[in-house]
Parts: C-alpha cells; structure tokens; sequence
C-alpha cells in the first residue's frame, strides 16, 4: 500500500511539474490570443473592485468602532487597540492599491478593445494565405500577349508597356516606372490595402 502512495506523490510531483511549465499569461496577452474574453475580463475586474469596496468600507466601519471603544479599554491594553487600528491601515492602503490598479487595466482594455477594431481586418488573414495570394496569377486580371506584354492599368497609354514576368511579378516599363507582385498590383488595382488585397485574392 505504501507504493501506492509513492506513486501518488511521484504523480503530483509530476502534474505540479508540468503546471509550472504551462506559460503564464497577463489579461493583456489573454486578450490578444481571445479577444472574445473581453467581457469576461471586463466584468471578473468590475466584481474584484465591487468586492474590494466592500471590504475598504467594512474595515473602515471596523476601525471606527475600535477607535470609539478605545476609552472603555483599560488604559494598559491601548497598545493593542493602537495596534489594530494600525493593522487596519495598512488594509485599507493595501485595498486602496489594488482598487488604482484595477481601474487602471479597465483603462487599457478600454484601448486594446479600439485597437482590436482598427486591426481586426489582420486577424482574418494567415502567413498560409498570403503565400495562396502569391500564388494568384496577374494575368487572371489583365490581358497580355505570348510575351507578357499589356496595356498598363495604371496610367493611359497607347503602347503596351506593362509586362508580367514568369515569376508572377510585374512592372510598367511606361510612365509608372514601378512593379512588384501579385499583392502590389492588386493593392494599385483596387486602392485598397495589403490585408484587403490578400482577402480579395484568396477570396476570404
Ligand atoms: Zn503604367
């Protein structure tokens, strides 16, 4: 029967082990890997100073009643009420503390929740998807000859001066003077973005 134990204990040597090995997350970086656990966040810091209230007020009304009865005490046990007025002090400091503290990551969700809006449009896109974008040939959306040769999109002309390499990059030999690759002409193309070309590509 003693081996069992043993091995109880190896086994949660082991497990305490591996939790220690888990990483450590702050809100903050939760946040970044869920941003669907706003709410929960949100409202778990509300209750924390909700509760933290509470108890800054019941100490206080604590520390009250101490200081009220202290002339009944004998004289000879009013270091000790000094000292537990003392101790409650020190709660309320310690509460006061971590009230500010809460407050202030309410403040920073407040703007990792307006950053999340202005970069949500990158969360949809994936290294896999721009590499599929790439892939994309140009000439799926302009026309050229055996040579690679068209009209350019991006300024007028009347000679063909674009050219899509075999590579499927592209460059205006014409008054542009500029290329790049599938991504670049499609950004050119629809005056959009880098992520908005990707998605447009990959057709997400
Ligand atoms: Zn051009």
């Amino acid at each position: 029967m003693a081996n069992i134990g043993t091995d109880e204990d190896f086994v949660w040597e082991l497990e305490q082990e591996w939790k220690k090995s888990l990483p450590v997350f702050t809100e903050r970086q939760w946040l970044t890997i869920f941003p669907e656990a706003l709410q929960v966040f949100r409202k778990r810091i509300w209750d924390r100073i909700a509760l933290n209230k509470k108890f800054y007020q019941d100490e206080l009304k604590r520390q009250q009643t101490i200081i009220n009865k202290k002339l009944s005490y004998p004289l000879k046990d009013h270091w000790a009420v000094d000292l537990a007025v003392e101790t409650i002090d020190e709660n309320l400091k310690e509460v006061t503390k971590e009230i500010k503290r809460d407050r202030w990551i309410l403040t920073i969700l407040k703007s990792a929740t307006k950053k999340k809006i202005s970069n949500s449009s990158i969360d949809k896109i994936t290294p896999d998807d721009i590499l599929r974008a790439k892939e994309i040939p140009i000439t799926d959306f302009i026309q050229v000859n055996k040579s690679g040769i068209g009209l350019c999109p991006f300024h007028t002309e009347k000679h063909a001066s674009f050219k899509v390499f075999k590579d499927n990059g592209w460059y205006c030999f014409g008054a542009c003077g500029i290329g790049g690759d599938v991504i670049e002409f499609i950004k050119k193309l629809n005056k959009c973005d880098f992520i908005q070309a990707v998605k447009f590509l990959v057709k997400k």
